[in-house]
């Protein structure tokens, strides 16, 4: 999916949706899409109001829920008070590990782990929808682990 189709998907659903189509809900698709790595919706909304944009904090919450919707973006729970939202636009499927400490995130693919929701899912009659897998784990660096957290509460 490209930015522009992601565009036109939005805007199809929140007319199929009777949603109201606004600039300011196309502003928070566009830095969405734009923004590197897994976000919480503050970190949008601030990064936003850094740029000067007038969106209101409920607005970007709300469009970044139907953005879930329309699977333009994935909302990842990385437990308490650690939602997270990453684009799915030139992503492929892919898992989390978390540091407890830092809140670091690092993705990876493990052909295993593709393969395991598909295999359990036939051996119990069910079709897979979807599957989370998280490894919440400590960096082993210490340093490492330090710097990322300074690097976090800025
Ligand atoms: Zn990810
Ligand atoms: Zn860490």
């Amino acid at each position: 999916m490209k930015e522009q189709q992601a565009a036109e998907i939005f805007r199809k659903y929140l007319k199929d949706g009777k949603n109201r189509i606004t600039p300011e809900r196309f502003e928070v698709l566009d830095s969405a899409i734009k923004y590197d790595g897994h976000f919480a919706a503050d970190d949008l909304f601030l990064q936003m109001k850094k740029k000067k944009s007038r969106v209101s904090r409920a607005t970007v919450y709300n469009t970044l829920e139907l953005l879930v919707q329309c699977d333009i973006l994935t909302k990842r729970n990385f437990g308490e008070n650690m939602t997270r939202y990453e684009s799915t636009l030139k992503k492929q499927s892919h898992d989390h590990l978390i540091c407890v400490d830092c809140g670091r995130i690092v993705e990876f693919i493990n052909p295993k782990i593709k393969a395991l929701p598909e295999e359990i899912s036939n051996e119990l009659g069910f079709n897979v929808e979807s599957y989370s897998f998280n490894i919440f784990a400590r960096c082993k660096n210490n340093k490492e682990c330090q710097h990322h957290k300074k690097q976090a509460s800025k």
